[in-house]
């Protein structure tokens, strides 16, 4: 035996929804061997462990569905302004820089530190690399959550089309010479991303004894030619790995599938044949009923980002009409600088109200079991990991979390689960477990120097606050182009509003 813990409260999310007053937890070999009452007394404890549970939760590890490592730099740092604005500053499509590895394993880092010392065990990272990605990068991330001691999932999130291939009407608004510089960006091609695909999971997806896996990512499907969308769509069978889509994350979006295709990009996706039950559908805010059935006919998982959704505006999504169709649904940070943190309990209460200003009836709004399961279950189910990680049961690896409910955010504790969902933000937390061993204790990240790690990172003030300044000035000159598209997009009419307030004229 490696751990035991005794006479914890235990909220196991398991498939009856099991929770105990008082019982004890042991963990083997990074799996989950017994949980129930007194299952401790009869074992010889040996070199274990021993965790005292008294007044202490012990319940599975969060999740965390969607996020992008390469912005982890960019707290606070970014305008308020919709997606296709934000962007533009978030990743100035006419400034490529590389990076050293020293930097992007710092940057990644940085963000696993945080998920993990805030009950995060999984994390899934959509990780894109500008313009491509290189060896020396990607490995540089990889490197940095298996050092963690975090459990994750990478993609290499990649576009493979011209800038304005990706928007309605921008190439009409473009001058030329703007036009003729988005043409001279590298680019990588159908077989070149696939080949760094094969790199990638063959060195990387199943390491660490399964706790780093790969996953596909194409972005978005209006970021790839057809014949990549579907490139990708075969790895991902190949390797029986998840396929990450943002799909109709905004209005603009939904005005482009009728101006390109003719139709939304849910119909779209699945008209190509890439809608099934491995897709992972980001953001869903602009999808309609005739969408919400081909989803759940797919078997496909969403990924619900509200936070982000409110920073950059894109609108409310319909959760009600995803969840009474069926369609298993996970919680996401979706990145740093567009949440400005990188707390899924925040995300998770934020969820528990923010369906409150689109549905007058309350039997709709989102109830703590369905955001606590949204924030473990659904997770594991989203990165197919469903029979490994996301409740606590016999025979699942030991991702969990030990909460001190002797502080204020329980007391006085009226309802666990209403209190873990509306009034816990991450500071009760006594331990994180991941794979079976203590990767935060009372605070400190054990398998990194957290104070080395800032210090670093501050030594890239200056180099940041240059990148910044050049970024805005590269999306300043693209801004106006930007601006008039938008308006242009959101004035049509798509039969359909997702934010609260009457959509502009
Ligand atoms: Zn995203």
């Amino acid at each position: 035996m490696d751990i035991i813990i005794r006479n914890a409260r235990i909220l196991t999310m398991d498939q009856n929804d099991t929770e105990y007053d008082r019982a004890d937890i042991l963990i083997a070999n990074g799996i989950i061997e017994k949980i129930g009452p007194d299952v401790a007394a009869s074992v010889e404890p040996g070199n274990a462990r021993i965790i005292d549970g008294e007044g202490k939760l012990v319940m599975p590890g969060l999740i965390n569905a969607h996020f992008h490592s390469p912005v982890n730099f960019l707290k606070g740092a970014l305008v308020d302004a919709p997606l296709e604005l934000y962007m533009l500053y978030e990743v100035p499509p006419l400034q490529c820089k590389t990076v050293d590895s020293e930097f992007a394993y710092a940057r990644t880092m940085l963000g696993a530190v945080e998920l993990l010392k805030q009950g995060v065990t999984t994390n899934h990272d959509d990780c894109f690399f500008v313009p491509v990605p290189t060896d020396e990068e990607v490995n540089a991330v990889m490197n940095a959550y298996t050092d963690a001691g975090i459990r994750a999932s990478v993609t290499l999130c990649q576009v493979n089309v011209r800038e304005y291939e990706k928007y309605p009407f921008l190439y009409e608004l473009l001058p030329d010479d703007i036009r003729s510089e988005m043409e001279n960006v590298p680019l990588l091609s159908t077989e070149e991303l696939v080949g760094h695909y094969e790199t990638f999971i063959n060195r990387w997806h199943g390491t660490a004894d399964n706790r780093i896996r790969c996953s596909i990512s194409c972005s978005a499907p209006q970021r790839v030619t057809p014949d990549c969308l579907r490139a990708l769509d075969d790895l991902s069978r190949k390797y029986d790995i998840p396929y990450k889509m943002h799909i109709l994350e905004t209005k603009l979006q939904r005005v482009l599938g009728q101006v390109k295709h003719g139709k939304s990009f849910i119909q779209y996706v699945k008209d190509e044949g890439v809608l099934t039950d491995r897709s992972v559908v980001i953001h869903s805010v602009w999808v309609d009923d005739d969408d919400i059935a081909a989803m759940a006919e797919s078997g496909c998982s969403v990924i619900h980002n509200p936070i982000s959704n409110l920073k950059i505006g894109s609108g409310v999504m319909p959760f009600r009409r995803l969840k009474e169709a069926g369609i298993n649904i996970a919680l996401g940070i979706d990145e740093v600088p567009v949440d400005d943190g990188c707390n899924l309990w925040t995300v998770g209460k934020t969820a528990g109200l923010v369906h409150k200003i689109a549905d007058p009836e309350y039997r709709n709004w989102p109830h703590e079991d369905e955001i606590l399961d949204m924030l473990t279950r659904g997770g594991a189910r989203s990165m197919g990991l469903q029979d490994q990680v996301g409740m606590l049961a016999e025979g699942y690896r030991a991702d969990m979390l030990l909460i001190d409910l002797d502080t204020l955010p329980f007391t006085p504790l009226h309802n666990l689960k209403r209190a873990l969902v509306f009034c816990e933000n991450g500071g009760s937390l006594k331990m994180t477990i991941v794979d079976g061993r203590i990767v935060v204790e009372d605070g400190e990240v054990l398998n990194v120097d957290e104070a080395a790690l800032r210090a670093q990172i501050r030594g890239y003030a200056s180099r940041l606050k240059t990148e910044l300044e050049q970024m805005t000035v590269s999306a300043d000159r693209l801004a106006p182009y930007y601006r008039e598209m938008y308006l242009k997009a959101v004035s049509c009419d798509v039969g359909m509003n997702r934010w609260a307030g009457p959509m502009m004229p």
